[in-house]
């Protein structure tokens, strides 16, 4: 039988990889003939920041400031914030060192100033990757996508990502498969971003529970760095449907957290598409050990490898939430394998806020 057709389209975007890459920072920014860079970070990598600071001093790049107020959501107070900061400086490109709070920061300033932007990624978030921005503003949050958003280069150091605490590493890890999961069913996909899927979930279902037996294993960090970024490139490239959508309406609406959210939701967002995609199912089977064959039973064995909690109402979300998270997510239409129905949602919500298995 012939292959399905497809359109391929590759994200531009530099990526320097490897223990103690950061030690390169300064000569990616001499490259480009730029000297100036301003510094992001959230208050609790402040630390972080410093240490880049103190490389790029003793490369004779002194950096215009550091900004430390980075926030979950981008929220445009925050982004104005910075903006004037960074007014009161001359900087010449923006580095961000962080997850995808960071990221995001770094992303508007450079989409409103067209400043560089060198991404240091400290999660499995895969924002550095995309060309997507989300920004809150009066507590709605809203989404865009613009090749000029796409971080120019990107410094994978897993020396960055030893703190990064088991609880969140598990959680942000799962994010990043629910990247490469709904990569290989979206209505763009093609084999090529459908290889990345694979090698990026099975990166990561083998190194994460490596990282919860033993925080401190750089190889398995290594390992969960690289799939992360593979599954960042999914997210990049792919159209996200049911996972994705019912995450950002969680999140936006019941102000749930982003990593913990997609961490209970996948395993229920899979078996609801499970019968609309067998070729999806069996491919990512054979990535996820554990599954005899079957995707949603190899989460179900990922995740209690994790140790990691099961339930919405653990994160704070009420029972009578259930309905009018059902009703959100099926008001706005988009592409999914499955139809989107009111009453299966609802009891996809349910599970996910009862903490039942996927099934
Ligand atoms: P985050 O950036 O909010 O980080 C969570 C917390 O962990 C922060 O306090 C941070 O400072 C801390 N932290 C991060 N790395 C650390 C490390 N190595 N050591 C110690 N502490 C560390 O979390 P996230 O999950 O990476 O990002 C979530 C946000 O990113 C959400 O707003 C989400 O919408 C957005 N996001 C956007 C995209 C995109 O493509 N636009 C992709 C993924 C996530």
């Amino acid at each position: 039988r012939n292959m399905d057709p497809f359109e391929y389209n590759a994200n531009p975007g530099r990526v320097v990889f490897g223990p103690g890459s950061i030690q390169k920072l300064p000569d990616e920014i001499k490259r480009l003939g730029l000297k100036s860079p301003l510094l992001l970070s959230t208050p609790q990598q402040v630390s972080q920041a410093e240490d880049l600071a103190k490389i790029l001093t003793s490369a004779s790049i002194e950096p215009a400031g550091t900004y430390t107020n980075a926030t979950m959501h981008t929220p445009s107070h925050i982004t104005e914030e910075a903006m004037s900061f960074l007014h009161s400086k001359s900087a010449d490109c923006v580095v961000s060192i962080g997850g995808g709070s960071t990221i995001g920061l770094g992303k508007a300033i450079s989409i409103r100033t067209g400043l560089y932007h060198i991404c240091i990624p400290t999660t499995y978030a895969g924002s550095e990757m995309t060309p997507i921005l989300g920004e809150t503003q009066d507590g709605r949050k809203a989404t865009r996508s613009d090749p000029k958003i796409l971080p120019g280069t990107v410094i994978y150091d897993v020396d960055f990502t030893m703190t990064l605490p088991v609880a969140l590493s598990a959680t942000s890890g799962v994010n990043a498969i629910a990247h490469a999961v709904e990569a290989l069913y979206a209505k763009n996909k093609n084999p090529i971003i459908s290889l990345l899927a694979i090698e990026g979930t099975k990166a990561l279902a083998e190194s994460l529970p490596e990282i919860i037996e033993n925080a401190q294993s750089q190889p398995a960090r290594e390992k969960a760095q690289y799939g992360a970024w593979l599954c960042g490139v999914c997210l990049g490239s792919s159209a996200m449907a049911l996972h994705h959508k019912l995450c950002h309406t969680l999140g936006g609406s019941f102000n749930l957290p982003h990593a913990e959210t997609h961490t209970i939701v996948l395993p229920h967002a899979l078996s609801y598409n499970a019968p609309a995609i067998p070729e999806a199912m069996e491919k990512l089977a054979t990535a996820l050990p554990g599954s005899e064959g079957d995707a949603t039973k190899g989460l179900n064995v990922l995740l209690e490898k994790l140790k990691v909690k099961r339930a919405l109402k653990d994160y704070g979300m009420k029972e009578e939430d259930i309905d009018k998270a059902a009703e959100i997510a099926v008001s706005n239409q988009y592409p999914n394998p499955r139809k989107i129905e009111k009453e299966p949602i609802r009891e996809l919500i349910r599970r996910a806020w009862a903490g039942e298995p996927a099934r």
